[in-house]
């Protein structure tokens, strides 16, 4: 697949990341066209996260380039990442849980990201703000939950929250590392409805390891295995791939 690199919403071009003598991450070509939702799969210690969190910025890169949104990003801070579009996901940490889910919205939209309680100063007065945090609310099902403590919230729930804090940051990137970890069938199936009905332009980037989520929402996987790209294919070419099942298996050695 080649398209104008604009068209792209990630690019990473031999993208490397090396912990003490450990390649979690080795010459990663991955492309990513905007509007796709793409799953990255593998067994544990592939390098999925290292390659999530190096395309957010949230660890440094030994090796190589990533390009966000057709800008060459390979050195701009988290921050800078996130302003041109790229959201993800935060666990929603103490700090929220004695705020209400309409103040946790709002502080996610206002801020994007580095969180700061400052900023709901006068909040209550910022109407139009407020019907961007409702509106948000309601495309995470918690239309009904606004006024509730986020401590109290189940944790289904507080996962519909924390999604609904990354598209509160309109975001034309959304990256999800294991979104349905921890949750019911019941919950499961609730976010991935929540992340099926996201708008199409916006594009997805997940890590899951529940194949029957991957499957009701990628367009293509990409499968890393000891921090490389051993295959990349729509659903169905993976899921009939001997290298991959192997790999699952334990026995393949790439
Ligand atoms: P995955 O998300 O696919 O399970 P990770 O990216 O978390 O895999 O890990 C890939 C490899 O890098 C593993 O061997 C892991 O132990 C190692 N690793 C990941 N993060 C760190 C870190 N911060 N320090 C040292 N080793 C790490
Ligand atoms: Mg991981």
């Amino acid at each position: 697949m080649t398209l104008p690199d604009q068209q792209y919403a990630i690019v990473t071009r031999q993208v490397s990341k090396t912990f003490g003598g450990i390649k979690a991450v080795q010459g990663v070509d991955i492309a990513v066209a905007v509007g796709e939702r793409r799953a990255l799969i593998g067994p544990n210690g592939a390098g999925k996260s290292t390659l999530f969190n190096l395309i957010t910025g949230e660890i440094s890169i030994d090796e190589g380039q990533i390009h966000v949104l057709g800008r060459d990003a390979t050195r701009f801070s988290v921050q800078r990442r996130a302003r041109l579009g790229l959201g993800r996901t935060y666990q929603i940490s103490q700090l929220f849980l004695e705020l209400s889910v309409e103040q946790s919205l709002f502080l996610a939209s206002a801020a994007g990201i580095g969180l700061g309680l400052s900023l709901l100063n006068g909040w209550r007065d910022r109407t139009e703000d407020r019907a961007w945090t409702r509106e948000v609310a309601g495309q995470v099902g918690l239309a009904d939950h606004l006024f509730r403590r986020v401590g109290e919230l189940s944790h289904g729930l507080q996962r519909q929250l924390e999604l609904g804090m990354a598209f509160a940051m309109r975001p034309r990137l959304v990256m999800l590392d294991e979104p349905a970890a921890g949750l019911s069938p019941a919950e499961r199936q609730t976010l991935v409805a929540l992340i099926q009905a996201m708008a199409p332009d916006i594009t997805l980037i997940l890590i899951e390891h529940d194949m029957d989520i991957v499957m009701q929402l990628a367009q293509r996987i990409t499968v890393l295995h000891r921090g490389v790209v051993v295959t990349e294919g729509t659903p169905g070419e993976i899921q009939k791939n001997s290298m991959v099942q192997r790999i699952y298996l334990g026995e393949a050695h790439v």
